[in-house]
Order: C-alpha cells, then sequence, then structure tokens
C-alpha cells in the first residue's frame, strides 16, 4: 500500500532501533552489552512510584485537561522559578507525552514548509526527522570535537538566511555531552536577537551535569525569555523514560498552538503519570545525586579507558550520560574480510565481533564518531569495554 511521501522522508530512530535490536539479540541468546539506548538504568524512586499508586486507587484515571492538571503545571511553573530564575504563568506551560512529543508538538505549532531548523551537528536522532515532519528543512552546522562541539556564533552566523526561524540548542548534549557556558550562550543571543530567530532550548539532561557545573539556560539572558521554548521532562532525572512525561515553557500563543495539535492527537498525557511527574518536581531531589554520583563513576572509567585505547580521542563530558569518542582511524581497517568503511560498519562489526551494541555517530550526524550511553552498570562496562578493546586490536590495516 503507497504511505504517505512524508513517511519516506524519515527513518525509525536510530537509538530506538539499536535498543530493539540489542533485545532481539538476547531473546535468541546472546550475550549483548548494551551501550545503545539512553535510559537510566536505575527504578523510578519509591515516592514517585507511590504517587502513581495513590492516583490509580483515588480514581485519578479519567482524561485531564488536554495540556496537563494545574497541579503539574503549577510544579513545572515552581521548577523554572527555583532552578531557573524563570518567571512563567499557566498559559505559557504545557504538558506532553515526554520531551519527544513536546518537540513534536512545538514543531508543529511554529513551523511552516520553507522554514529552515538550524541544528548543531552532532544533534540528537530525532531533531531534524521533527523539523521534516513539519515540513520544514532542516539545516545542520557541523561543530568540532576540538571546541568541544559547540556551535560558535560565526558558525551560526554562516547558516541563516532569510527562511532561518528557529535553533535548537542542547545543553548538556546528547550524544556529547558538552555543557554551553553563560558567556557562550550570551555571545550566540547576540546573533539570534541580531536575525530575530526563536530557539528550542532542550534541557533534559539539566540535572545531569559533574565537576560542580551550574546549569545555564539561553532564556535567562536578556531579550531571549520571549523567544526560547525551554523544553524538559522527568525522563531522564528521574528515571522515568517510560512513564512519559515532558514540559515545555515558552510564549503563550504558540503554547495554545500546541495545546490545539495535542487535543486533536493524544488528549492529555497519561493521567497518573501526570501525578507521579508533580511528586518528582515537588518531592526530595537527591534522588538525583545518588544517579549522578553513579553516572560520574562510569564517566571518568570510561573516557580513561577510551582514551588508553590505541588512536582513540574521547573528550570528557560535562553533563547527560554519553561518551562521544572519535574512532575514524579504525575506518581504513579490514576485520572479517570486511572493510570498515564508516560508524555504521565499525558499530555493525562490534556488535557482530564483540557482542556490544553501540550507536554509530552518523545517526548524530557525525561520522568519525561512536556513542557509548552508560546507562548500564559499572561491571558492564568493563566488560563492554574490554570485548571492545579485543575486536578493535583484530582491525588490520
Ligand atoms: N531530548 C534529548 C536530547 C534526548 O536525548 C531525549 C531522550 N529520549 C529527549 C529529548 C526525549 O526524551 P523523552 O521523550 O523521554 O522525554
Ligand atoms: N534519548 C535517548 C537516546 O538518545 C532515548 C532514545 C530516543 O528517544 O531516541 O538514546
Amino acid at each position: 500500500m503507497p504511505l504517505s511521501e512524508r513517511i519516506s522522508r524519515i527513518k525509525p530512530s536510530p537509538t530506538l532501533a539499536i535498543n530493539a535490536r540489542a533485545q532481539e539479540l538476547r531473546r535468541q541468546g546472546v550475550d549483548v552489552i548494551s551501550f545503545g539506548v539512553g535510559d537510566p538504568d536505575f527504578d523510578t524512586p519509591k515516592h514517585i512510584r507511590e504517587a502513581a499508586v495513590r492516583a490509580m486507587e483515588e480514581g485519578f484515571t479519567r482524561y485531564t485537561a488536554v495540556g496537563g492538571i494545574d497541579e503539574l503545571k503549577d510544579a513545572v511553573i515552581e521548577k523554572f522559578e527555583n532552578d531557573n530564575g524563570l518567571d512563567y504563568d499557566r498559559p505559557e506551560v504545557m504538558v506532553s507525552c515526554g520531551g519527544k512529543h513536546v518537540l513534536y508538538n512545538l514543531a508543529q505549532a511554529l513551523l511552516n514548509p520553507g522554514d529552515e531548523v538550524v541544528i548543531p551537528a552532532p544533534y540528537w536522532v530525532s531533531y531534524p526527522p521533527i523539523a521534516i515532519l513539519a515540513g520544514a528543512t532542516p539545516v545542520t552546522v557541523r561543530t568540532d570535537e576540538a571546541d568541544n562541539f559547540k556551535l560558535s556564533p560565526s558558525a551560526l552566523e554562516g547558516v541563516i538566511t532569510t527562511r532561518t526561524k528557529l535553533l535548537v540548542l542542547n545543553s548538556p548534549s546528547n550524544p556529547t555531552g558538552s555543557v554551553y557556558t553563560v558567556e557562550e550562550l550570551e555571545r550566540l543571543a547576540e546573533v539570534i536577537l541580531r536575525h530575530d530567530l526563536y530557539v528550542v532550548s532542550d534541557d533534559i539532561y539539566e540535572k545531569l551535569l559533574f565537576d560542580g557545573l551550574t546549569f545555564s539556560d539561553i532564556a535567562q539572558t536578556a531579550g531571549m525569555k520571549d523567544r526560547t521554548f525551554v523544553v524538559n521532562g522527568v525522563s531522564k532525572s528521574y528515571a522515568m523514560t517510560g512513564w512519559r512525561i515532558g514540559y515545555v515553557a515558552g510564549p503563550r500563543e504558540v503554547i495554545a498552538g500546541m495545546t490545539k495539535i495535542q487535543s486533536q492527537s493524544t488528549s492529555n498525557p497519561n493521567s497518573i503519570a501526570q501525578k507521579a511527574a508533580v511528586a518528582a518536581l515537588r518531592g526530595p531531589q537527591d534522588v538525583i545525586g545518588e544517579m549522578l554520583a553513579a553516572f560520574d563513576k562510569r564517566r571518568r572509567y570510561l573516557v580513561e579507558r577510551l582514551n588508553g585505547i590505541k588512536n582513540v580521542s574521547c573528550n570528557t563530558p560535562q553533563g547527560a550520560f554519553y561518551t562521544f569518542p572519535n574512532l575514524s582511524y579504525y575506518f581504513n581497517g579490514r576485520a572479517d574480510e570486511k572493510q570498515i568503511n564508516d560508524s555504521a560498519g565499525l558499530a555493525e562489526y562490534l556488535l557482530t565481533e564483540a557482542r556490544v551494541a553501540l550507536v554509530p555517530g552518523i545517526a548524530f550526524g557525525a561520522d568519525n564518531f561512536i556513542r557509548f550511553s552508560y546507562a548500564t552498570s559499572l561491571e558492564v562496562i568493563k566488560e563492554g569495554l574490554d570485548r571492545i578493546e579485543d575486536a578493535l586490536s583484530k582491525i588490520s590495516f
């Protein structure tokens, strides 16, 4: 049956595809180690689970307001005020079925065919397809390992045209773990204001910051709040990926447009998960610190081991739970009679030879790299790296 033209222009999410492939291999009895999907390996904290049970038992099981219950909107408003010093009213915030759904609704509400969306690469896999599904054109702009993969004002300026409407920023970044400083954001804001652009600030990894860094959002920069959509959610900070709650704050007319789209597609996000999200945002925050300490140990271990492998370089990520080493040296090699040409070839080789699942850099628009998600235990990470090192040593040149 012929599908819509739209659907032929995107591919399935590669991160979710790798996850499905690793799970399928496991079902077949293959002992696969997965550095694939970015899904914290911790349980959702108990007080959050209890809030969900309470919601069910109290019969909070019906449709809610489309854009989320007032209680959750107020918890989101408090979060922005306390953590980010940003003031919003209820009509300026909205809740959707995960951060990904927020981004989808936003693109649908804001973008027209022909509009250009600037996406710094390496980027999270879903940004370009979400722009494409809204009929817009993603314009990727390369950033360099030597600059810690951060977008410079001049690189941004270099891709702006009369059609540029939106810039996507993601700090801490998936896949690089890079974090923008206030000064860097201020310099970008100068270009954004001069060209009258809007910004999506995807802050989903806000709480996962290392080395005592503090988080800054571009919406905090002078003149930027009215043109920034601050996107966040509970998936990563509270180990709640399956609950599907994300939220956004931004200009009210766009939030109203997004709510209209949500009313004609998913309706409200899950009522029980909304109550759980209230508990996450208003409850004790030390649960994040415990996860962060575990992530930090893994990060240090991974970076050191990766840099210890011949001809591999790996920047130290400052946030999130990914490392993004450069493995391009191995693209000139041969293994099992086959030439390894690129990140996809190397990831395939490592999956078949070492039984380690990784996401090739090409999925993030940066083919010299491979992404490791370290949302998995230190023991598993150790074993995975042993296998990778062994498999890389079998590549001949
Ligand atoms: N943004 C980034 C950068 C991500 O890595 C993810 C992870 N899936 C999301 C948004 C969306 O997360 P979720 O839909 O689970 O809230
Ligand atoms: N964001 C995570 C990742 O990059 C989860 C999967 C997805 O939604 O893409 O692996």
